[in-house]
């Protein structure tokens, strides 16, 4: 789905998302990368016989440093100041893209490189520098991809994955100076390389997110595949880190099996192409390196969720495999959630990003069966928290006054087994007047499903009355 930028917003869920169902390609284009990765992830597990523990082991690591978050996040300001960094601290997104562009300023640059960063799209450092004087150019592959087309991420590890190849064709041949004409994967890559390199080496500052900060050393820790990440933060003379404050672990001990379940979990890799650990800026004898460091340690949001018991989530590792095995995400795809993160994550994490009373839909939308849980490498209880954000959805009646009517009256009937039994008997009866052929593509309100797919006809009776007559027929046989 290619989304207006406009439309990009949670509070449109509900509309996007017919949008997504209209399109009858989208479903095949995100499943062609959604499934591939399921397998690939499915493979790696079957390799690593030891995954299970790992998920335990990365669920404490994450718990107990959740749990001493003040005494880490201390400690790696402490040591991340020692290795020469700048160290900022931001509350919300606003303040943490002030902070970016006041650096970007003070330095008069003209240019930045980006490696891929959901941090940075949730603190609207894209729409920032797009508003400013100062040229954006996104280095990762995918990134670039949906920079040239305009495009907001529809997944947080594969953020062009809406994009055909066809597309990513036409939008090198219209954008790239030096184009491929060819249609190969190797020679498109090719040209985004080389349309990428100069800018890599004439940009000003170089701006990354981290997978992980290391409490005890005061390092920042990045994982890609491609070494964008290197090209950006290596060449110019500013390096900027903007991270979550939940990236925190307490050593490099702890990153490691973390690391070994975060590439397994997003793309079935034994491990990344590269790692790379930042340590401030270059010392005297270096020949290569940034003159001036500075990490953006972001809360947005973070401890708040702290305190409204949604600790749980702050052990998510972008991972990316919650969204892969989702049956919502891969039929509506990222963008119809209007938030940087989509799929199961992204509609515990948006709530708390914007607000619940405009990102309900996105919690309602789960059929809760559970599969994000099963695969996440640090068993966030994911279908738990939505549940939660439900039941505070209905506190605070963000729901529209008819399902508030007839959740209310759907509870008073279940409460009472003989009325409910009776309502069950005369839905069925109604629900057969409107079958054809053992389908029912229309009856009254029900027009939000029947819009898109047909309801099965129901059995003529209930299951209560089947397994009643059942039982009596049992009676009957053994007398
Ligand atoms: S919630 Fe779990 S599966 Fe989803 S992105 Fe986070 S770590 Fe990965």
């Amino acid at each position: 789905m290619q989304i207006n930028k406009q439309d990009h917003k949670p509070e449109n869920f509900k509309k996007n998302v017919e949008k997504a169902l209209a399109q009858p390609d989208l479903k095949s284009i995100i499943r062609r990368t959604t499934d591939k990765a399921e397998n690939k992830r499915a493979q790696a597990v079957i390799d690593f016989p030891e995954f299970e523990k790992a998920r335990t082991q990365g669920q404490k690591i994450k718990d107990h440093t959740i749990k001493y978050m003040g005494h880490y996040l201390a400690e790696f300001e402490k040591h991340a100041a020692a290795q020469g960094n700048i160290v900022h601290w931001a509350s919300t997104a606003e303040e943490a893209s002030k902070i970016v562009m006041d650096i970007c300023r003070s330095h008069e640059a003209k240019k930045v490189t980006r490696s891929k960063s959901m941090l940075g799209e949730e603190i609207g450092l894209t729409h920032a520098f797009d508003n400013s004087d100062i040229e954006r150019i996104e280095t990762d592959l995918a990134e670039h991809i949906i920079q040239l087309a305009g495009d907001p991420p529809s997944h947080i590890v594969w953020p062009a994955m809406h994009r055909s190849r066809e597309d990513v064709i036409d939008l090198f041949r219209k954008f790239h100076k030096d184009p491929t004409y060819s249609e190969e994967i190797v020679d498109l890559v090719g040209s985004a390389r080389r349309d990428l390199r100069s800018k890599f080496l004439s940009s000003d500052v170089g701006i990354s997110g981290a997978n992980f900060l290391l409490a005890d050393s005061g390092s920042t820790c990045t994982v890609t595949n491609e070494g964008n990440a290197e090209l950006t933060t290596t060449p110019p003379k500013v390096h900027i880190v903007t991270a979550g404050i939940e990236k925190l672990v307490p050593s490099m001990a702890h990153a490691v099996p973390l690391l070994r379940l975060l590439t397994r979990s997003a793309t079935g890799a034994e491990i990344t192409q590269y790692i790379t650990f930042h340590n401030g800026p270059k010392r005297v004898n270096d020949a290569d390196g940034p003159e001036e460091c500075h990490i953006v340690l972001v809360d947005n949001g973070r401890t708040k969720m702290l305190a409204d018991n949604m600790r749980e989530m702050l052990r998510c590792i972008r991972c990316g495999a919650c969204m892969n095995h989702c049956v919502v995400y891969k039929h509506i795809g990222g963008h119809a959630y209007g938030s940087v993160y989509p799929g199961p994550m992204g509609s515990v994490l948006t709530p708390h990003l914007n607000s619940l009373e405009v990102a309900n839909k996105q919690t309602h939308a789960c059929t809760l069966n559970g599969r994000c849980e099963e695969v996440c490498p640090v068993n966030i209880p994911l279908p738990k928290l939505l549940r939660s954000l439900r039941a505070q959805s209905w506190e605070k009646k963000y729901e529209p006054l008819t399902n508030r009517f007839f959740v209310t009256a759907f509870a008073q009937v279940a409460k009472r087994p003989a009325l409910f039994q009776l309502v069950s008997r005369c839905s069925v009866i109604f629900m057969r007047l409107f079958s054809r052929k053992g389908w029912i593509s229309f009856m009254p309100m029900t027009s939000g499903w029947t819009r898109n797919r047909d309801l099965i006809e129901p059995e003529a009776s209930t299951f209560m009355h089947q397994y009643n007559k059942m039982q009596k027929d049992k009676k009957g046989v053994s007398k």
